[in-house]
């Protein structure tokens, strides 16, 4: 087994590759553009096309596709073969800059929320040079963006990236009114998402069609034994487990992703791993790749990964913390208290900035994170509600208090205060009371945001976060930017964001039901529990004003993404609900019958001997008879709302018909299902019970 820093990166044509391998000024010219963003020359995609190809046919590959994050959430691909004709009968292997920078999937199947329809018949795929290309199952793979012809974005990556330089333009206004000199010629966003999953033996998988269809058990009655002793929680790897991890870390790193940490999460069979953060661009390109290799991997070990924010009810269910900070081209944190009190101004200044774009924009951030998946987590066991709140921390929260009271903050005695010409104050942060229930916490040198799903994609809730922090950054730099006194103006502006912000401000439980009603009652927050709920705000006019007017998204694509979301939602709960209705019919009923009857038939052979024999047996056949007649009922209603629902022809219609199918008629369904399986004897069963699911890894 080779040493892990000798192949680590070994499939990506990567900064020392590119070195290694382009001429010295097509290096320098890719560099600038992958680091500082600029237009990349034209005339140099010829030789990056050919080094990036010479590379990759030593390594084995012999396709090549542009890969690209289409708003279904999962990346796709079309390869293309190297070869060429060589006009004798032989082919030469050939990769052109035409063929680098733009690619044209047959894409009419992606979801495009009417936007290729009406503009015109078809995307195209663009080269993005600031991410890495890399070889996967011996095809280059090229990242790419996906547009229509019109320019309308039609991928998630586009808008991350739109955002990226939105909050880079306003960063940069900031930094220069606090050090006109500055070296700094650009600021990043950087994500270390913490990927949470769960693994389920491919056997037990393989005879659930609810697992198998929609990624999630739409029945199972409680296992006896739960999550209720923490024992799982950094427990010992089982073995089938360990060698999985070992063997998935083993392919990241390949791929140069950092995957850093691996360890069991608080449910049974439920695990997490954590790459090191990397600027926001990379991070989603990484974090796809690294669902698609969690899947991949977990078959070789005869395991499943399910990635789904709720397999299983009345367990934790899975998210991505999306782990958040602002630094510069210099390596600096803006997220990092500092030890000046200048740098604590600008860092306060920053802060504020986020308080303010969370504030305001707490419905883009909510819907960013909205999904039919999502729904069924958040606001269940150990997951953030529906309703954002910063975390900030005791002392953090009280150094914003005095600044707004116009008080110097009273030194408690973790906390040093120097007081210097600006009066803010420099202190150390303590990051020992960390808060694990807020949705979005502070957590010393960056932001923590933990609503997001298990199964999406990144791109959405950064895209959310950091056009919100641009716009609010924008409103500082503009007022900055026009003070006479700037010292007085940014006090003016930190006091000012921590008194008409401060609702956003939680320390407290956020699982806690009081703050719920805290929350929505006293402080005005919003708690928007569905996705059709949370995406009837996504076109409000304060949101196309904020996506508009950084650039980041066009009013069209604002409309085309809002039908596609609604659209998913809708589809998501009909193939659910056509599942369930299935397996209800055709497994679930007559293994009910089949029960009855047999209890029915011991009843009548027992009273034979005795009339006090088989009472029990009789009353048990007639309640699973009652709940055959409830099931029954319940499923053709089931089957008669989702019919009604495909009748609706308005998205939003279909989308609030889904909600009501999926929170009532199938939550009843199910119900009834797991009262029959409970007083069902486990051989008459069709299906591998949540125990054996749950516990059921070697
Ligand atoms: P935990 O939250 O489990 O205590 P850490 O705080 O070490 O773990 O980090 C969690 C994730 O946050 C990791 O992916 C890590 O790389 C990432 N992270 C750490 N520092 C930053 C930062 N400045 N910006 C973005 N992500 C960061
Ligand atoms: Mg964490």
């Amino acid at each position: 087994m080779p040493n892990v820093s000798e192949y680590f990166g070994s499939l990506v044509f990567n900064d020392s590759v590119m070195k290694a391998r382009l001429p010295r000024d097509t290096y320098r010219s890719l560099k600038k553009t992958m680091d500082e963003g600029t237009l990349l020359d034209p005339a140099l995609a010829d030789v990056v096309a050919n080094a990036m190809k010479d590379w990759a046919i030593e390594k084995g590959c012999t396709h090549f596709t542009h890969w690209f994050q289409p708003l279904s959430g999962v990346t796709a691909e079309k390869h293309d073969s190297f070869i060429s004709p060589a006009g004798d009968g032989k082919i030469i292997m050939e990769f052109s800059g035409k063929e680098l920078v733009q690619g044209e999937p047959d894409a009419s199947s992606f979801p495009s929320g009417g936007l290729r329809a009406t503009f015109e018949a078809r995307g195209y795929t663009a080269w993005d040079p600031t991410a890495y290309a890399f070889i996967k199952d011996r095809t280059l793979c090229i990242p790419t963006a996906f547009c229509s012809y019109g320019g309308h974005a039609l991928d998630k990556k586009t808008p991350l990236l739109r955002s990226m330089d939105a909050l880079n333009t306003q960063a940069m206004r900031i930094l220069r009114l606090f050090d006109p000199r500055t070296h700094v010629t650009r600021v990043h966003t950087f994500v270390g998402p913490e990927q949470e999953y769960f693994l389920v033996p491919k056997k037990l998988y393989d005879q659930r069609r609810d697992l198998i269809f929609t990624g999630r058990t739409l029945f199972g009655a409680r296992p006896p034994k739960g999550q209720e002793l923490d024992d799982h929680y950094f427990g010992t790897l089982k073995p089938q487990v360990d060698a999985f991890m070992k063997d998935l870390d083993e392919e990241l790193w390949k791929l140069g992703i950092l995957a850093k940490t691996e360890h069991n999460e608080a449910a049974p069979a439920q695990h997490e791993l954590a790459p090191i953060y990397c600027r926001t661009g990379m991070a989603t390109d990484h974090n796809q790749l690294t669902m698609e290799m969690m899947q991949k991997v977990a078959k070789r070990h005869d395991l499943v990964c399910l990635l789904h924010e709720k397999p299983f009810q009345g367990v934790n269910g899975s998210g991505k913390h999306n782990n958040w900070s602002l630094g510069t081209s210099d390596g600096a944190n803006l997220l990092t208290p500092g030890d000046t009190p200048a740098e604590n101004a600008q860092f306060l200044l920053f802060l504020c900035a986020v308080i303010k774009a969370v504030d305001e924009y707490q419905d883009l951030l909510r819907i960013s994170t909205a999904s039919a998946g999502n729904d069924h987590r958040l606001g269940a066991a150990e997951a953030p509600p529906a309703v954002v709140s910063i975390f900030l921390g005791d002392e953090l929260t009280a150094i914003l208090d005095a600044l707004e009271a116009h008080k110097t903050y009273d030194p408690k005695e973790k906390v040093r205060l120097k007081l210097g010409v600006d009066a803010l104050p420099s202190f150390p942060m303590d990051n020992t009371d960390r808060n694990r229930t807020s949705p979005f916490a502070f957590t010393g040198n960056k932001f923590e945001f933990r609503m997001v799903g298990s199964s999406q994609s990144i791109a959405d809730c950064n895209t959310a976060l950091n056009t919100a922090v641009a716009e609010a950054l924008r409103v500082f730099a503009d007022r900055l930017e026009a003070a006479e006194d700037f010292t007085y103006m940014l006090n003016h502006l930190i006091r000012k964001t921590v008194r008409e912000h401060r609702r956003i401000i939680f320390n407290g439980n956020g699982y806690d039901e009081a703050w719920i009603r805290e929350a929505v009652e006293e402080r005005g927050l919003s708690n928007l529990v569905s996705t059709p709920e949370a995406f009837s705000h996504f076109l409000d006019e304060k949101n196309i004003r904020l996506f508009t007017s950084h650039g980041v998204f066009t009013e069209v694509e604002m409309r085309s993404r809002y039908e596609i979301a609604l659209e998913n939602y809708a589809k998501t709960v009909r193939i659910e609900a056509n599942t369930m209705a299935a397996m209800v019919k055709k497994e679930i009923l007559p293994a009910v019958a089949a029960c009855a009857k047999d209890l029915a038939e011991t009843s009548l052979a027992l009273r034979s001997l005795s009339p006090d024999c088989g009472s029990a047996e009789g009353e048990l056949a007639k309640r699973l008879s009652g709940l055959y007649r409830s099931i029954t009922e319940k499923s053709g209603e089931l089957e008669n709302a989702v019919a009604a629902m495909s009748a609706l022809d308005d998205a939003k219609a279909q989308a609030d018909a889904a909600r009501f199918i999926t929170t009532d008629i199938m939550a009843e369904l199910r119900t009834l299902c797991d009262s029959a399986e409970a007083l069902t004897a486990e051989k008459y069963w069709p299906y591998p019970t949540y125990a054996a699911l749950l516990f059921g890894v070697e």
